[in-house]
């Protein structure tokens, strides 16, 4: 059998080079760390983590990213397995002695009979004779690679920068002060004159608002970061707040062609609108807010905002350096690229965001090779699930119209809506707020479960045992 190739040993390569090996078939790893090492990653091992040492989550109850451990869990995952063994206490979290583990995935794959690692840097379009390609090279993708994909996707497709506005959960909205309403009730599209949600400030507000955002802490640009010349034109909140207290007013909190239905009489002083994320209407951004304020301070301070008190976030904002493509536009939901089907692309670089997200791609796209170097196609898993949930996203199956796409955690706003189930708690009281919220949560993971069971059992007849 062929081999594929894999370029980038990270989350999502490591990944895919043990499910596509685990497969039965033989995998080229190309890691350039080595040889040629990243402005973040310290070391040569494999599937590094690059920051924090936790996975986050690992309730698959209640919680998205832990029902995407334990999809990967089924799925037999190199990251999630390995992790379990490197655990280090951190409550209901999943974290990892960050060494242990990195070296436990490393001696894995070097040991693997189907798996060669050469250490080396693939500085443009892989050559054609390699005809399965999975390239993983992060969010810190070598500038020669990532310069011969932008010339080949064009202008604009490939990011280097990721400026992240908060998303809120639209259920945790306060419609009771904020309300629907496009600005001069110009229809969209399909003829809706209310696509945004506004939230209004009288100037009182507005000020405690704007002191707020100038004293809070913020997160500061790396050294690094700061030589690459993309970000001019989102420029954050708080760097406009700074620049004059009217910035914002004239800006993304502009109160013109809005009039607040529950009070028409009062003149907004400044308006902050909230768009549509994602086409369940789940999860709504907050339009042209993106920041480096660090994540506690930027939950407080949006809470200020009259019918956010009680906002419940499914992202914060931030702005990184992140490389990453449209894929919506570029890939398939085999996670080819249309142009060049021969390439597959896992990980940070597809528009996911996070270590697991990473390595839930990285699982995916090995699988996708190995299915499709064996002569089957495998079907991605369905949406339900939380990894479907992920290609969905990556694929543009939740954008709406001429949104933007932008790299997203795993998280219950991207999984379809659930009517059925139980509304009514232990004591026999319909369940109201957080505990119907809970209720609903559950019964997502547990169809979730479910599904991906019946995947993996389905693949199970595609993909001949170890
Ligand atoms: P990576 O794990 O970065 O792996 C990519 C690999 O490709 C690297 O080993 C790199 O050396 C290699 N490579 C790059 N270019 C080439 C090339 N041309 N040829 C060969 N090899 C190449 N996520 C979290 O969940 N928690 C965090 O705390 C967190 N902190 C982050 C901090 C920083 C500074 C950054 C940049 C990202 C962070 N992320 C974090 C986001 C993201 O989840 C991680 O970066 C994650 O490691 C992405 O997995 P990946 O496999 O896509 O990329």
């Amino acid at each position: 059998i062929k081999p594929i190739h894999i370029i980038g040993g990270g989350m999502a390569g490591s990944e895919a080079t043990w499910q596509a090996a685990s497969a039965g078939v033989p995998v080229i790893l190309h890691e350039m760390r080595g040889v040629k090492g990243t402005e973040a990653h310290q070391t040569d091992q494999l599937a590094e983590l690059v920051c924090s040492n936790s996975f986050r989550s690992d309730d698959h109850t209640t919680n998205a990213v832990g029902v995407l451990h334990e999809e990967m869990r089924r799925a037999g995952g190199l990251i999630i397995t390995t992790a379990a063994d490197h655990q280090v206490p951190a409550g209901s979290a999943l974290a990892v002695d960050r060494e242990g583990f990195a070296e436990a995935i490393t001696a894995k794959l070097e040991a693997h009979p189907l798996v060669t690692i050469v250490r080396e840097e693939i500085a443009g379009i892989p050559p054609e004779d390699w005809d399965s390609v999975i390239i993983a090279t992060g969010p810190l993708t070598s500038q020669a690679l990532a310069e011969a994909i932008h010339a080949h996707t064009g202008e604009g497709d490939l990011a280097f920068f990721d400026a992240i506005a908060p998303i809120i959960y639209m259920d945790s909205v306060d419609m009771t002060k904020a309300w629907r309403q496009s600005r001069y009730d110009k229809p969209g599209p399909g003829g809706d004159t209310a696509a945004y949600i506004n939230c209004a400030m009288d100037e009182a507000q507005y000020n405690a608002f704007l002191d707020a955002l100038i004293a809070a802490p913020k997160t500061e640009f790396k050294d690094w970061e700061k030589d690459t010349p993309y970000f001019e034109g989102c420029l954050p909140i708080e760097v406009m707040a700074e620049r004059g207290r009217e910035t914002l007013r004239f800006g993304p909190m502009k109160p013109v062609g809005l009039t607040n239905p529950h009070d028409p009489t009062v003149k907004s002083h400044a308006v902050v609108q909230l768009r549509q994320d994602n086409a369940l209407g789940t999860l709504w951004n907050m339009v042209g807010f993106q920041t480096k304020l660090k994540h506690g301070a930027q939950a407080e301070i949006f809470r200020m905002i009259p019918g956010l008190e009680k906002a419940e976030f499914a992202r914060l904002g931030g702005i990184h350096r992140n490389t990453f493509l449209n894929s919506p536009k570029l890939l398939d939901e085999q996670l080819r690229m249309k142009s060049i089907p021969r390439l597959r692309f896992a990980g940070q670089v597809t528009g996911v965001e996070g270590y697991v997200e990473s390595a839930a791609m990285g699982l995916l796209a090995g699988r996708f090779a190995a299915a499709e170097r064996l002569g089957r196609t495998l079907p991605p898993p369905p949406p339900t699930t939380a990894l479907g949930s992920l290609v969905l996203h990556i694929t543009g199956g939740h954008l709406q119209g001429k949104q933007t796409f932008q790299p997203m955690n795993v998280n219950f706003g991207l999984f379809p809506d659930i009517t059925d189930y139980s509304k009514v708690g232990p004591d026999g009281k319909r369940l109201r707020g957080k505990d119907k919220g809970r209720a609903k949560k559950m019964a997502q993971a547990v169809r979730a479960l479910q599904d991906v069971d019946a995947w993996l059992a389905g693949e199970a007849e595609l993909v001949p045992a170890e």
